[in-house]
C-alpha cells in the first residue's frame, strides 16, 4: 500500500500519484505580516514541514513554495495606527517570521516571495482572466465574475445562490460573490501603476502569480489552513484555473490542516494575541522540538487544543526518547570506549567494569531487536502512509522504545557486539524517523567526550583509558566492601566531568557536558 492523502476537493482519501514521477511540487500559503505569528499561524507550517520529510523520506524530490504576504489592509491598518510607514510594518513582521523560522529550524524552502515583488506577474495574470472573459474592470477596480467560472464553490461545498444572497454594500460589483483581483489605492495607500489605474492586488491573487511562477501549472499539492479554503483557496482556483486550467486542475491534492484551539475559542490574529500564543515567547519556554512534538502528536486535519499541559506532556514525550536514545549511546559507545579492552585480564571473582563479551554470533536478544525493528518500520510507514498519520506513527514509535528498553533492563541482558550493532541500527533508525517530525535530537547525544586535555572549566580532561582504569578500581573497591574509597572515586571522576551510572550490566560513564 502506497502513500494515500485526504483530498478536500474530493473530501476523501487518494491514492497520491503526482505530475512528474518522483517529483513532488508543493504552495503552503503563508503569513500576512502585520503582527508576530502565533502558534495557530505555526501549526502549518510544521505540518507542511513533516509532510515534505515524509515525502523525501520516502523517495520524492519535493519543491515547496510559501508566500509572504506584505500587501494587505491588515497591514496598511497597523501603519496607519502606530503612524509609520508601510514598509517599517512589513520589514518589522518579516524578520520577526523569518527568525522565528530559523529558531524551529524550517527553513528549506525554494522560495519565499512576497506580494509586493509579484506586481508585474500580478498584473499580467489579471489580464489573462480579463481577456479569457472572467474578470470585469469596474471603475479602478479589477472583479472576478463568479457567474462566469462554473466550478465557484467546488472546494468549499458552497452554492453560488447563497453566496450571491449575502449582504454586500460593494455597489461597484456585478454580484455579491464577485471578490476584487485589484483595488483602486486610496491617498496614503501603498499603489502600484496598472493598465487600470494606480493601485493594488487583492489578497487572492498573489498565489495564483506565485504558484505559476515558481511551480508551473497543476501543482501537486496545496496547503494551507482549513479557515483558507473560503474564500482564500475558492478564489486562487477561480483565478488560476480561469487563466491556465483549461486543461485541467490547478491543484491535485488540496491539505488543510485543522485549528489550533484555546478552550472553543478560535486563535486569531486579528482579534489580539494573548502574549503565551505568540509563537516567538512560547520558543523561549520550549525548544522548538517540543513544539513540533505537540503539534504532530495530533493529526493535522483535527484540532488542536493548546494548553500548558499538552506542551508539557510533548516535553516528556520528548524526554524519553532522548533518555531512551542516551541509553543506548552509552550501550553502543561501550564497545568505542574499550579498546582492545577484550584481552585484559580481571582478578578472578571480580566484577568486570564493564561485561563485554566478544561474541559475534547473534544472540537471541540481537534477533528479537531486528524483529521490533522489522515491524517499527513496517508499522510507522503504515501510519504515516495514511494521510501522514503522525500521531499514530509517534505512537509506533513509543511503542518500539518500550520493547527495546525491555530488552536492555531484561536481568540476562548483556551487551557483546552482536547487540552494540543491532543496538547502533535502533538508535540511527530512531534518529532518521525522528527528523521526519523535523526533531533534531542527534547532536543531544553528543558532547560526550571531550577533545583536549584541559576542559573549558579548567578542569583536567581524562582519556577514556584513564577512566575505566577508576571505574575499574571503584568497583574492586566495592567488591570488597570499602565503599568510602568507591565513593571517592566516584566524587573524583565527577570532579572531572565524568559522571557514573550503575547498572546490572555494569557501569557505564559519561562525560558532563
Ligand atoms: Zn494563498
Amino acid at each position: 500500500m502506497g502513500l494515500k492523502i485526504y483530498n478536500t476537493l474530493n473530501r476523501k482519501k487518494e491514492d497520491f500519484k503526482t505530475v512528474f514521477d518522483k517529483k513532488v511540487r508543493m504552495y503552503v500559503c503563508g503569513p500576512t505580516v502585520y503582527n508576530f505569528i502565533s502558534i495557530g499561524n505555526a501549526r502549518p507550517i510544521i505540518v507542511f514541514d513533516m509532510v515534505r520529510n515524509y515525502l523525501e523520506h520516502i523517495g520524492y524530490k519535493v519543491e515547496i513554495v510559501q508566500n509572504i504576504t506584505d500587501i494587505e489592509d491588515k497591514i496598511i491598518n497597523k501603519a496607519n495606527e502606530e503612524g509609520v510607514d508601510f514598509n517599517t510594518i512589513t520589514d518589522r513582521y518579516i524578520k520577526a517570521f523569518l527568525e522565528d523560522l530559523e529558531t524551529l529550524g524550517i527553513k528549506n524552502f525554494s522560495a519565499m516571495p512576497k506580494a509586493s515583488e509579484m506586481i508585474p506577474e500580478i498584473i499580467a495574470i489579471i489580464s489573462k482572466i480579463i481577456d479569457n472573459g472572467y474578470a470585469y474592470v469596474s471603475g479602478g477596480d479589477v472583479y472576478f465574475d463568479v457567474a462566469k467560472f462554473p466550478g465557484y464553490g467546488k472546494l468549499s461545498g458552497r452554492k453560488l445562490d447563497e453566496m450571491q444572497a449575502q449582504e454586500s454594500c460593494v455597489f461597484s460589483k456585478k454580484n455579491n460573490a464577485d471578490f476584487a483581483l485589484w483595488k483602486s489605492s486610496k491617498p496614503g495607500e501603498p499603489s502600484w501603476a496598472s493598465p487600470w489605474g494606480n493601485g493594488r492586488p487583492g489578497w487572492h491573487i498573489e498565489c495564483s502569480a506565485m504558484s505559476i511562477k515558481y511551480l508551473g501549472y497543476t501543482l501537486d499539492i496545496h496547503g494551507g489552513g482549513i479557515d483558507l479554503i473560503f474564500p482564500h483557496h475558492e478564489n486562487e482556483i477561480a483565478q488560476s484555473e480561469a487563466a491556465f486550467g483549461q486543461n485541467g486542475n490547478f491543484v491535485k491534492y488540496w491539505m488543510h490542516n485543522g485549528m489550533v484551539e484555546v478552550k472553543d475559542e478560535k486563535m486569531s490574529k486579528s482579534k489580539g494575541l494573548k502574549d503565551d500564543w505568540i509563537l516567538k515567547n512560547l520558543l523561549k519556554k520550549y525548544p522548538s522540538d517540543v513544539i513540533k512534538m505537540y503539534m504532530l502528536s495530533t493529526h493535522y486535519r483535527s484540532p488542536l487544543e493548546f494548553s500548558g499541559e499538552k506542551l508539557e506532556e510533548a516535553k516528556k514525550a520528548l524526554e524519553k526518547i532522548i533518555s531512551f536514545l542516551r541509553n543506548v549511546y552509552f550501550l553502543t559507545h561501550i564497545e568505542v570506549a574499550l579498546p582492545g579492552n577484550e584481552e585484559k585480564k580481571y582478578p578472578e571473582g571480580d566484577i568486570a567494569a564493564i561485561n563485554y563479551n566478544m561474541d559475534i554470533e547473534p544472540d537471541r536478544f540481537s534477533v528479537k531487536i531486528y524483529d521490533h525493528i522489522k515491524y517499527f518500520k513496517e508499522e510507522f510507514k503504515s501510519a504515516m502512509d495514511d494521510d501522514f498519520n503522525s500521531a499514530k506513527a509517534i505512537g509506533v514509535l513509543f511503542d518500539f522504545i518500550s520493547n527495546i528498553n525491555a530488552i536492555i533492563q531484561n536481568s540476562r541482558f548483556k551487551i557483546n557486539m552482536s547487540i552494540s550493532e543491532s543496538l547502533k541500527i535502533t538508535m540511527d533508525l530512531v534518529l532518521d524517523h525522528s527528523r521526519i517530525f523535523g526533531f533534531e535530537l542527534k547532536s543531544q547525544l553528543t558532547g560526550f567526550s571531550g577533545s583536549g586535555k584541559v576542559r573549558k572549566n579548567g578542569t583536567i580532561y581524562l582519556e577514556d583509558a584513564e577512566i575505566l582504569e577508576l571505574i575499574e578500581k571503584r568497583l574492586h573497591a566495592r567488591k570488597h566492601k570499602d565503599f568510602n574509597r568507591a565513593d571517592q572515586i566516584r566524587d573524583e571522576l565527577k570532579s572531572y566531568g565524568i559522571t557514573l551510572e550503575d547498572r546490572k550490566e555494569g557501569t557505564i560513564w559519561k562525560r558532563d557536558n
